[in-house]
């Protein structure tokens, strides 16, 4: 788990661990990084970087979270829009989220429902996070095709990832006359965005039109699917099935709900939540103002986005924190230099610069040196979170690369538990020797070369 609060976004964990389940998060002291819980593999390589964020837990005993109450299949036959005999479907996602296994839970429902199935799995050198291209073709008599989609064949386009199905090259099997879209709407960070803090998600607008232009106009159908599986049933991994639901209402998939729910079980896992995910599915489509009641219910409070925050509501949260950070005083010379700028403004009727220099002034002055990631780190909020992630009874240890071990060849993290609070208590004291000659930290290399 990565302390956010200490975390300044820097990347360079997605670099030296290549992992995508290293992913970043807007918060509203932006942009930080977050381990993506359910596709962390634990292979820790995300520590190998020199950076005091890092905390490893030991799961407590979790509360369950609310999940939506079952939902009985009592939903309207949907209207087909798809042919019933030769339809061709392609899958598109990433891999290590389940695209293959969505491939063979369809192929497995259209032989439970008498058809005959082609079908191809384009994996290339997939990895976790690797594009994924997965080809069917279902038939009521067994026919010689090839397994792969020609340009413009497709019946449906099941895109299990936004960004894997807006390139060019998955789409060139869909059709404006022929194809109807089923997207899910998540925004899924690539590599790259994990690399490279300056890349972010492009518009999600242009990539849907993407999309809609390669595909029958106005059939289309944009569902937040991780979101909504995260909301419903508190785990994302049930996006997949719960957006074939979705194209099942849609009237996309020439199989009976039957044949699907059949194949679902057989294929063994989870097999009552991925039931309700795949009637969630449709729900979405046929009822979704029913679908947001319980949405809702289960998330009664929606957290505030950074932009929507007024200027004094900006500085309401960091003032305090700049206080914190060192004194009264230093808070202050915040509030008076953001008070200028806000007069300069003031004629213009905007208070937009006055906003961007309130936040980016903050990140400024409250430069995450020694004092203050020991601050941060004994920030109760670090408590409320492990035990809100993890469970009541979670325990967690920093991982640390102290100065003084890195001076005497120790070349990686160790695990501090209760232990490091002290010393921590300690360095938050001593923040008042901040940017005076008794600064030890203030010799080091890195600290005057960053402020030269
Ligand atoms: S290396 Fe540390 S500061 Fe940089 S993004 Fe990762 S957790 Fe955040």
């Amino acid at each position: 788990m990565i302390n956010e609060r200490v975390c300044e976004g820097c990347g360079d964990c997605g670099d030296k661990s290549n992992c995508m389940s290293v992913q970043p998060v807007e918060t509203e002291f932006g942009r930080k990084t977050q381990i993506h819980q359910p596709s962390c593999n634990k292979d820790y390589s995300c520590l190998a970087g020199d950076c005091p964020s890092f905390l490893t837990v030991e799961p407590g005993a979790r509360t369950a979270k609310p999940v939506a109450p079952d939902l009985a299949d009592s939903l309207p036959e949907p209207v087909l829009q798809v042919p019933e005999e030769n339809f061709s479907m392609r899958i598109t996602g990433v891999g290590g989220t389940g695209v293959v296994t969505l491939s063979q839970v369809l192929g497995a429902a259209a032989v439970i429902a008498g058809r005959h199935v082609r079908g191809l799995d384009q994996l290339g050198l997939a990895q976790k996070g690797g594009a994924v291209v997965s080809d069917l073709k279902i038939s009521r008599e067994p026919v010689q095709v090839a397994h792969k989609l020609a340009a413009g064949e497709c019946d449906l386009y099941l895109g299990a990832d936004l960004l894997v199905a807006a390139d060019a090259r998955n789409l060139a099997a869909a059709g404006p006359q022929r194809t109807v879209a089923v997207v899910s709407t998540t925004r899924v960070p690539t590599g790259k965005m994990i690399l490279d803090t300056a890349t972010s998600f492009p518009d999600p607008d242009g990539v849907l039109a993407r999309i809609g232009e390669a595909s029958r106009a106005g059939s289309g159908v944009f569902v937040d699917a991780r979101g909504l599986a995260e909301s419903l049933f508190g785990d994302d991994q049930f996006a997949n099935i719960l957006l074939i639901g979705a194209a099942f209402q849609a009237g996309c998939l020439p199989l009976p709900a039957s044949a699907l729910e059949e194949a679902i079980a057989l294929n063994g896992v989870k097999v009552e939540a991925n039931l309700q995910a795949f009637r969630r599915g449709r729900q979405a489509v046929a009822d979704p103002a029913a679908l947001r009641v319980t949405v809702d219910s289960l998330n009664p409070t929606e957290s505030v986005s950074a932009a929507a925050l007024t200027l004094s509501e900006i500085l309401a949260i960091r003032v305090p924190e700049l206080a914190s950070y060192q004194n009264a005083a230093y808070a202050q010379s915040y509030v008076d230099f953001v008070e200028k700028v806000r007069k300069a403004e003031e004629p213009t009727g905007s208070t937009e610069l006055t906003e961007t220099v309130a936040r980016q002034l903050f990140k400024l002055m409250a430069y995450k040196d020694e004092y203050e990631v020991a601050r941060l780190s004994l920030d109760p909020a670090v408590d409320r979170d492990v035990k809100a992630r993890f469970g009541a009874g979670a325990r967690y240890v920093y991982k640390l690369h102290p100065p003084i071990l890195r001076a005497l060849g120790m070349k990686r993290k160790i695990s501090l538990g209760a232990t490091a609070k002290p010393a921590f208590t300690v360095l938050r004291a001593m923040r008042r020797l901040r940017g005076t000659p008794l600064d030890v930290f203030g010799y080091a290399h890195v600290r005057k070369w960053s402020a030269s």
